[in-house]
């Protein structure tokens, strides 16, 4: 495995639980990037239908994968059942809203599950949706995989493959050659650059989201909240996440005053109150993002060789589902 985020991890896990003997590595550090930077929203909602019908069926992964790792890893992920509500300012979007299924609340039903939501909304849409803490959930991948045999080598690049003919021999480190039946590049953004040391051509790119975490003082959010341009999401410690922004920026991946302005004032749109909340921090990730904007989970550029990316702004959710899609490839060879 190249690459210790979510996607990377949870492969190592998945093919560690199936007896599978991995070498997962981590150029810098497990969730050190847009993994452990996300806000751990786990909602298909908002996609194509193709889309959310496989972000659905990874969602449906959730809960036995937890119940497993959080037995062999002794840790808890927060992961909890939560609806999210998408709310209409007006006729136009609630007339998309309501096409789009899910339970519709009218305003004052909203006020009374929501009473902190703007009084500014027609309604809003109940969504079925969970959230865990991005970062707690890849160390537990690594740390199941690690019990089950898995070798987690963090600091350790892959700076190349060994080839012969149409097969991955092995990958190469600055500690030296690794022997390998199979190798899979999970390395986000990165991929591109990986995988060209192998000759293959891998169309992903980076792409910035910027997160500010507030401490809400006394306002009390009981559901994420969903618009076009954002959300809110209120977290197991108590904090509120706004998020997330989408920019072109390279491999840039330092926040800035325009985004986190965006979303402090889409905060206050949907949250009036929230203009008191305090600003505890505010950071940044890089999305790996295709060119068709759909993830690449296959077999590219040798016959045992297999690319895992381009899982954009669902890459947490969808992160079972690439785990699954991964050992059926081994399986089937
Ligand atoms: C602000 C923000 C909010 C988000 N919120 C959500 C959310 O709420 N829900 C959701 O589902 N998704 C969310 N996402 C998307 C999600 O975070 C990503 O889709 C996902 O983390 C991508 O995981 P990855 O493992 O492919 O990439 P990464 O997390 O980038 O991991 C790739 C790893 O590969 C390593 N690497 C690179 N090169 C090498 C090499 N040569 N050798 C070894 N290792 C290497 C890197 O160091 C890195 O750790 C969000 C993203 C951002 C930026």
């Amino acid at each position: 495995m190249i690459g210790g985020g979510v996607i990377g991890c949870a492969v190592a896990e998945r093919l560690s639980f199936e007896g599978h003997q991995v070498t997962l590595f981590e150029r810098d550090q497990l969730g050190g990037r847009a993994s452990g930077a996300a806000a751990g929203e786990l909602s298909p909602h908002g996609t194509t239908s193709a889309a959310e019908e496989s972000a659905k069926k990874s969602l449906q992964l959730f809960p036995e994968l937890i119940a497993r790792i959080e037995k062999d890893s002794a840790m808890n992920v927060e992961y909890r059942v939560q609806a999210g509500l998408q709310p209409a300012f007006n006729q136009e979007e609630a007339a998309r809203l309501r096409a789009f299924g899910g339970r519709w609340l009218d305003a004052q039903a909203c006020r009374q599950v929501e009473p902190s939501l703007t009084t500014d909304v027609l309604g809003a849409v109940l969504l079925e949706h969970a959230n865990l803490t991005p970062p707690r959930f890849v160390l537990a991948l690594a740390r199941a995989a690690a019990a089950r045999g898995a070798a987690i080598l963090e600091g350790t690049p892959v700076m190349g493959f060994e080839r012969m003919g149409d097969e991955i021999k092995g990958v190469i480190t600055p500690a030296g050659s690794h022997d390998a039946d199979w190798a899979v590049i999970a390395a986000g953004p990165w991929s591109r650059e990986v995988a060209s040391t192998a000759g293959a051509d891998v169309d992903v790119r980076p792409q910035r989201g910027q997160l500010a975490a507030l401490d809400p003082g006394a306002v009390v959010l009981r559901h994420s909240i969903f618009w076009a341009s954002g959300y809110l999401v209120p977290k197991a410690d108590g904090t509120i996440i706004a998020g997330g922004t989408e920019e072109e920026s390279r491999f840039d991946d330092r926040p800035t005053v325009a985004g986190i302005a965006s979303l402090l004032s889409l905060a206050c749109r949907l949250v009036p109150d929230l203009g008191a909340a305090n600003l505890q921090r505010v950071w940044a990730g890089l999305r790996p993002v295709t060119g068709d904007g759909l993830p690449i989970v296959e077999a590219l550029g040798a016959r045992n060789l297999i690319v895992a990316t381009g899982h954009h702004r669902k890459g947490i959710l969808l992160a079972p589902l690439a785990a699954m899609q991964v050992a059926a490839i081994i399986g089937a060879a």
